[in-house]
């Protein structure tokens, strides 16, 4: 088969090896799509310490369901399928409540696993056994499935901000994720949607879900257009989609009373602290969320969206590139002149 192995930081080569066997409990699936994340863009550039080279990554996967290992029960043969890439013990307080993600021994496809970018993967025994692979209905395309995955990581992070009709909601960050928070707000018929970020790319790519509104903070400070667009009183939910410690701290300043806020993506290792004004919290009654990866109920609930058309998923998807281009690829997703790039290892 043909996989795009991953060597080492700047290091990835294609190139036709043995295609994976299919052990006991194992799974073999056929990728058909697996989409590009921005940890995908870190790992091939810096590395990290759960991915050991060489090795596959991938892990926002769509596939049918080539071959079934001696044991496996429930999955069939030739179904569309979508892999769920958080894999735990099944045994730790948290797994006993689904939430594999958080998992005190989690280990993930794609990372610790090998994942999506080749023409096969296996799904390991564990995986299997803890209802890892979800089918969908063929009527969606491979890389519309290939979305489900990151929908599901914002669903997570939603959940906790319960967003109704009545809430003004301030996306920061206008990248694939910033989008795809948009889009399910707008799902969850919000009020009214702000998106802000720095980049005019960015911005004009976000300007395509037609949010309410949009704030270039290369112009103006954020806070005081997001304090002005809500007569004084703030945003009631905030959503920072982006890595930035100034921007977790803006968040804080320009949530309204009860307002809810996610700190959906995580900051720099080196540099992982902010500040801010502590009282902003006491007195508002602001919460502030974390959100890390998904879990399998997430996916079902993301796949439900998007066959019923809730998220569109092919408008989030800008680019498509055969396994061969791969690097070409992972330049175009960090380049951010596109929202979501997938992969089409059989094209
Ligand atoms: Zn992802
Ligand atoms: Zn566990």
């Amino acid at each position: 088969m043909k996989a795009a192995i991953y060597e080492g930081p700047g290091k990835m080569v294609v190139r036709e090896q043995e295609k994976p066997s299919c052990k006991k409990g194992e799974v073999l699936i056929r990728v058909h799509a697996c989409a590009i994340c921005g940890t995908d863009v870190r790992i091939y550039r810096h590395g990290q310490k759960n991915v050991v080279p060489p090795h596959i990554i991938g892990h926002e996967i769509g596939g049918i369901v080539e071959a079934l290992g001696p044991g496996v029960t429930g999955v069939e043969i030739g179904s569309h399928v979508v892999v769920v890439t958080s894999v735990g013990c099944g045994e730790c307080k948290f797994c006993r409540r689904g939430w594999h993600n958080l998992c005190v021994k989690g280990v993930a496809i794609g990372y610790y696993y090998e994942g999506g970018f080749a023409q096969y993967m296996t799904v390991p025994e564990p995986a299997v056994m803890q209802g890892n692979i979800i089918p969908f209905s063929p009527e969606l395309s491979f890389p519309e499935a290939s979305i489900v995955e990151p929908l599901s990581c914002c669903i997570n992070g939603q959940e906790y901000l319960a967003i109704s009709t009545e809430d003004i909601v301030v996306i920061f960050g206008c990248g694939p994720i910033g989008c795809m928070h948009a889009e399910l707000a707008k799902a969850k018929n919000a009020k009214k949607i702000i998106m802000v970020d720095v980049d005019k790319k960015r911005l004009e790519m976000a300007e395509k879900l037609s949010p309410d509104m949009i704030i270039d903070s290369s112009q103006h400070n954020p806070v005081e257009e997001i304090m002005s667009a809500t007569a004084g009183e703030g945003a009631d939910v905030i959503i920072v989609a982006c890595g930035v410690n100034s921007v977790q701290e803006q968040a804080v300043s320009s949530a309204a009373k009860k307002g809810r806020i996610s700190f959906f993506a995580g900051l720099p290792k080196d540099k992982p602290t902010i500040t801010f004004d502590s009282n902003l919290i006491h007195y508002r009654e602001i919460s502030v969320f974390g959100a890390f990866a998904s879990f399998a109920e997430q996916y079902r609930e993301a796949l439900d969206l998007i066959e019923k058309g809730r998220v569109d998923a092919a408008k989030l998807i800008t680019h498509k590139f055969p396994l061969d281009n791969i690097v070409e690829a992972i330049g175009t997703a960090a380049g951010g002149e596109g929202l979501k790039v997938v992969m089409q290892p059989w094209r």
